[in-house]
């Protein structure tokens, strides 16, 4: 088959407004997306408000600073926990002083390896073939900033202030949540 000249993709836009989407149900809980993430890779992020402590449930890809663009939630302090160490949902997981996992993902979050393939991944060029989400090319549709490099993202390595484990307790001062192992998606993965 002839091959005509080799066309590179159209680049991407920068994304136009805030890049994260914040959701309030109330009562202190808001749900955090990244609408410009595609949906393979879009994590739902929570703040949840405590009165001693606020939990940041899961961090997004980390393409934006999740911490800036989300402090006018925080209250005093506030943890940055995983349900699961994958890329996904621990991109954001370095920008805060407390971050906490499961204790048989925590070193993978340190190393800033969480699938232990992150040195394949490249968010320019994904290749997606799980059912009802096979995709391939770029894992965003925009840009947050219009000199982005994508092909320079790459997870940062946090620092693991807190291991947990089943049946831990986690105490906000009004609220209060047990951690409930749940290996099958991976092996750390966590409910509360
Ligand atoms: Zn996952």
């Amino acid at each position: 088959m002839p091959m005509g000249p080799a066309t590179s993709p159209a680049p991407l836009p920068a994304a136009s407004g805030d890049w994260f989407q914040f959701r309030s149900l109330g009562e202190g809980i808001t749900l955090i997306t990244e609408p410009h993430v595609i949906p393979f890779l879009r994590c739902n992020i929570w703040h949840i408000r405590g009165r001693g402590l606020d939990l940041m449930v899961d961090t997004g890809l980390g393409v934006s600073s999740l911490h800036a663009a989300s402090r006018h939630l925080f209250g005093q302090r506030v943890a940055a926990l995983a349900t699961h160490v994958h890329l996904d949902h621990v991109g954001g997981h370095h920008e805060f002083a407390e971050c906490w996992c499961h204790c048989l993902e925590a070193d993978a979050l340190t190393r800033a390896d969480p699938d232990g393939t992150l040195a394949d991944f490249d968010l320019s060029e994904v290749n997606i073939q799980v059912p009802g989400y096979e995709t391939g090319g770029p894992a965003l549709t925009a840009l947050p900033t219009p000199d982005y490099d994508l092909s320079a993202w790459e997870i940062k390595q946090a620092t693991v202030t807190r291991r947990l484990d089943e049946g831990d307790a986690i105490d906000l001062g009004n609220r209060h949540f047990e951690v409930l192992h749940l290996p099958g998606h991976s092996p750390g993965s966590i409910g509360l």
